[in-house]
């Protein structure tokens, strides 16, 4: 009898782990989006390494981080995802004064290291949703500060399996954006601290959080900032003035606290998040003639 192959038979061996049709909802900030096809845990670089270099190179390849930045349509994504969730990329070391950190670490574990050491400059990115790794493509940034202020260099390994150091000017990172070839998985980030206190790290980060608080929805389903700002302006004002502020779609609905923010109310779709998104766009391109750009990365196939 005739069997069909199982994705399975064509990837190979590997030391961490294969998830077969993993639901994406359970990864993401929006908890939404349909099941990745495969999703990948490598055990260490080691691991990775193999897979990139002996993986079936037809097979699409996705890298996701904390999932905070990020919409999984409903009918998910096909081929592999890479999940840099296992403890070999969650190591941090402290040279002097700088930190290297494992693409998979928390930015918000980073926090022990900073008020152990007494290392500052880096309380903002505490503050962001997501991973070490996430933090590049989109030069995640806030409180005055991006992570092109305080990178110096980043261990890359490209589609190939191949690993390089890549110094932090080579991304050419501005404002939410990267030069950043879509088959490269960043491993680890070395980043610059200052000296600091305990005291002055933790009023930083009580400063920012309460900020957060007042100001964002805080504790919902959302992905942050949905546009992008266009130059000189700010897509929230836009979007605001395009009367959209109280717009919802099925469980979708624009957040009360910040109208750039998107929220999953409880029971929403990615469809009903992206349509939301797209009719934003559509108001605010009649009302100002302004096209607003996702900062979401919109990922996965439809259902
Ligand atoms: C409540 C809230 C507040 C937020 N506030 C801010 C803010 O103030 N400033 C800000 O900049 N962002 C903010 N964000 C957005 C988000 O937290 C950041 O963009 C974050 O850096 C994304 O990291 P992540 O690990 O979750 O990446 P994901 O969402 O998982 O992925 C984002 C992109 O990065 C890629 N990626 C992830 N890991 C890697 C890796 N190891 N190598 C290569 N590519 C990778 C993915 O493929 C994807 O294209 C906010 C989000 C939320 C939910």
């Amino acid at each position: 009898m005739f069997h069909k192959k199982s994705i399975l038979d064509l990837l190979p061996e590997i030391k961490g782990k294969y998830l077969i049709n993993e639901p994406m909802n359970k990864h993401t900030w929006f908890a939404v989006g349909g099941p990745a096809e495969v999703m990948f845990l490598p055990a260490d670089l080691e691991d990775l390494k193999n897979f990139l270099k002996w993986r079936p190179y037809n097979l699409p390849i996705s890298i996701l981080g904390g999932g905070s930045n990020i919409l999984v349509r409903d009918g998910g994504i096909p081929g592999v995802v890479i999940k840099l969730d296992t403890p070999a990329f969650k190591e941090v070391k402290v040279e002097e004064n700088k930190i290297t950190c494992g693409a998979g670490l928390k930015n918000i574990e980073l926090q022990k290291t900073l008020l152990k050491h007494e290392l500052g400059g880096l309380e903002f990115l505490c503050s962001i949703p997501g991973t070490i790794g996430g933090s590049i493509k989109t030069n995640a940034g806030c409180f005055g500060k991006s992570i092109k202020d305080v990178l110096l260099i980043a261990e890359v390994i490209d589609g190939q399996g191949t690993t390089h150091q890549v110094p932090a000017e080579d991304f050419q990172l501005s404002y939410r954006s990267s030069l950043f070839p879509d088959d490269w998985i960043i491993t680890a980030l070395t980043l610059k601290t200052e000296p600091s206190s305990k005291e002055k790290i933790q009023e930083i980060i009580k400063e920012q959080k309460n900020y957060r608080q007042q100001h964002q929805p805080y504790n919902e389903k959302t992905a942050g900032s949905t546009f992008k700002n266009p130059d000189g302006l700010r897509a929230w004002e836009l979007i605001q003035k395009a009367g959209c502020a109280k717009l919802q779609i099925g469980g979708a609905k624009v957040s009360e606290k910040h109208c750039n923010f998107l929220i999953n109310t409880g029971n929403a779709t990615a469809e009903e998040i992206e349509n939301l998104g797209n009719e934003i766009i559509q108001k605010v391109k009649e009302k100002t003639s302004l096209t607003l750009e996702w900062e979401i990365k919109r990922i996965g196939v439809g259902k």
